[in-house]
């Protein structure tokens, strides 16, 4: 597999050997290390780039620049000028589109369109961030109201903490690198991003294209680093946030390391579908295998239960098969639907839940079978409600294209079945009795509800984030900011002087 990139871009790898090696960005500079890490396209399995594997020490020293100097550079940065470079970072990334979508095809094995959509989502992100500087105010407090605080007063003023430490998952490598940057960057903090090491290039990319727009070049890291070695960096007091965006084991350990810091955690999960007797069930069908096979269902809010009412069960059940039917799978630089999940492992996950499941009694309605490798078709299960709690499926997320459909007698059953799972994401309502949709709505334990539709973050310009096992805090345009900030009381003392005296 080759990867191509422009010349502008170039400047941040070796070409020299068929395989290119990556430097990283680290506070100021672009870095390389003794050892590499190979990275892998899913499409084929073979090894198309290299990035260095930073030591602790270069780790240490990055930190130390960017607690020290980084962090003041964003904060004295004015606002304005954060916004125009975040317009001109959008530009770049409009500019480099083609580097773009094709580290996003290579390396992780997005059908084009798909690539092509999470570029406009990265670049829509940074150019909304203007909404995000509408949460950014303070308050003022009058002293009027106790005896105690009489001529005094209070603003209470919103700010940076200082450094987050941004962790993200190999799904979305560019979007949430963007993502986390924008909302962590325009509150006014210098940021850390840990990409996932199965998909290290958009970040670097997007490093490159921040420096060429001025970021301040303290104020920006990337450390191409396993995950497993990162205990030190995120239990270091300078770091005053994480923002991780991956399963809920990671998370739960990281949470468990980092101590006391403030956090987002955007966790896993897969979502419900409650289906009511009085949907459409073709218009419903299409939307559950759109949810299912969109990104070969690696997506935190891909629908993975379907819990339908009786007399609506049958004819959604025909329908959503013959929809899974017409899913084109393959290589995805080829007019296809769905690629290759990102490794081999997953599909083996997959093999071992449908044991699981047909074990406990359920059914494959479709699909199932791995195709080569790690490509596999989406897969569709039923079991009777009974027995659904038992499944693997149940209690844990697979991260690919599979649901399971149970029949339940009433939106009361749906609703238990969805709230007793650790996660809590987002669910779809199908239908149109309103007084089922709004107990749905009131009893749910989710972060987000999508009536008539299927759950999809986009760009965050609806809030979203989970509850339960499937995170804390919520990202979103504006949402965020409440996380990555803190609050500074400052309180003026007129006492012993009255008004004239100023005069
Ligand atoms: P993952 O394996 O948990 O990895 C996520 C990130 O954590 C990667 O950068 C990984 O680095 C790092 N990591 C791994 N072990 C670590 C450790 N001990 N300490 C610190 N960092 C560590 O998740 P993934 O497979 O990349 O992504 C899929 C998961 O993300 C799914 O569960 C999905 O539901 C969830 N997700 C949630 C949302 C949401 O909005 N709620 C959005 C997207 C994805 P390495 O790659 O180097 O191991």
């Amino acid at each position: 597999m080759e990867l191509k990139v422009s010349p502008e871009l170039k400047e941040i790898a070796s070409f020299d050997s068929k395989i290119p090696s990556f430097k990283t960005y680290l506070v100021g500079d672009w870095v390389s290390s003794k050892e590499f890490e190979d990275v892998v396209s899913p499409i084929d399995l073979t090894v198309f780039a290299r990035v260095p594997r930073i030591p602790d020490q270069m780790i240490d020293q990055a930190l130390t620049k960017i607690y020290e100097k980084g962090r003041w550079e964003v904060r004295d940065m004015p606002g304005e000028k954060r916004l125009k470079t975040f317009h001109d970072m959008a530009s770049l990334l409009d500019k480099f589109r083609e580097d773009l979508i094709e580290a996003l095809i290579v390396g992780n094995g997005k059908t084009r369109a798909a690539a092509n959509g999470e570029v406009n989502a990265s670049i829509e992100r940074l150019i909304r961030a203007d909404l995000d500087v509408r949460k950014l105010y303070g308050e003022y407090v009058p002293g009027d109201w106790s005896s105690e605080s009489l001529e005094t007063e209070a603003i209470v003023r919103r700010e940076p903490v200082g450094v987050v430490l941004a962790i993200t998952p190999f799904n979305y490598p560019l979007f949430d690198v963007v993502n986390k940057f924008v909302y962590s960057t325009v509150a006014g903090n210098a940021i850390l991003i840990k990409p996932a090491s199965r998909t290290p290039l958009p970040a670097l990319l997007f490093a490159r294209i921040a420096e060429i727009a001025g970021f301040p070049r303290h104020g920006l890291g990337v450390l191409t680093v396993p995950g497993k070695e990162m205990d030190k960096i995120i239990s270091d007091k300078r770091i005053g946030v994480i923002s991780f965006t991956g399963s809920t084991e990671t998370g739960e350990k990281v949470i468990r390391l980092g101590g006391v810091k403030q956090y987002v955690m955007e966790l896993g999960g897969g979502d419900s579908a409650i289906v009511l007797d009085d949907s459409d069930p073709t218009y419903t069908a299409q939307k559950i295998a759109t949810s299912m096979t969109s990104y070969s269902g690696q997506r935190c809010d891909s629908i993975k239960f379907v819990f339908s009412e009786p007399n609506v069960y049958d004819p959604l059940k025909g329908t959503l098969i013959e929809e899974l039917k017409k899913v084109k799978i393959g290589d995805p630089r080829e007019e296809v639907n769905m690629g290759p999940v990102i490794e081999k492992g997953t599909v083996d996950e997959l093999e071992f839940a449908i044991k699981d499941a047909t074990e406990k009694g359920a059914r494959v309605l479709f699909g199932g079978k791995r195709i080569k490798d790690n490509y596999v078709e989406p897969t569709l299960l039923e079991i009777e409600k009974e027995r659904v709690k038992e499944l693997y499926l149940y209690k844990k997320e697979v991260f690919l294209s599979v649901a399971v459909m149970v029949k339940v007698e009433n939106v009361d059953e749906a609703i238990s079945l969805s709230n007793s799972r650790r996660y809590g994401l987002d669910a779809s309502v199908f239908g149109n009795d309103i007084n089922k949709i709004r107990k749905a709505i009131r009893m749910l334990e989710v972060g987000a509800i999508y009536i008539n539709d299927f759950p999809r973050h986009g760009i965050g310009y609806f809030p979203f984030g989970g509850r339960k096992d499937s995170g804390l805090g919520r990202e979103g345009i504006g949402y965020t900011i409440e996380h990555v900030t803190t609050y500074k009381t400052v309180v003026y003392n007129y006492k012993g002087k009255g008004v004239w005296e100023y005069m």
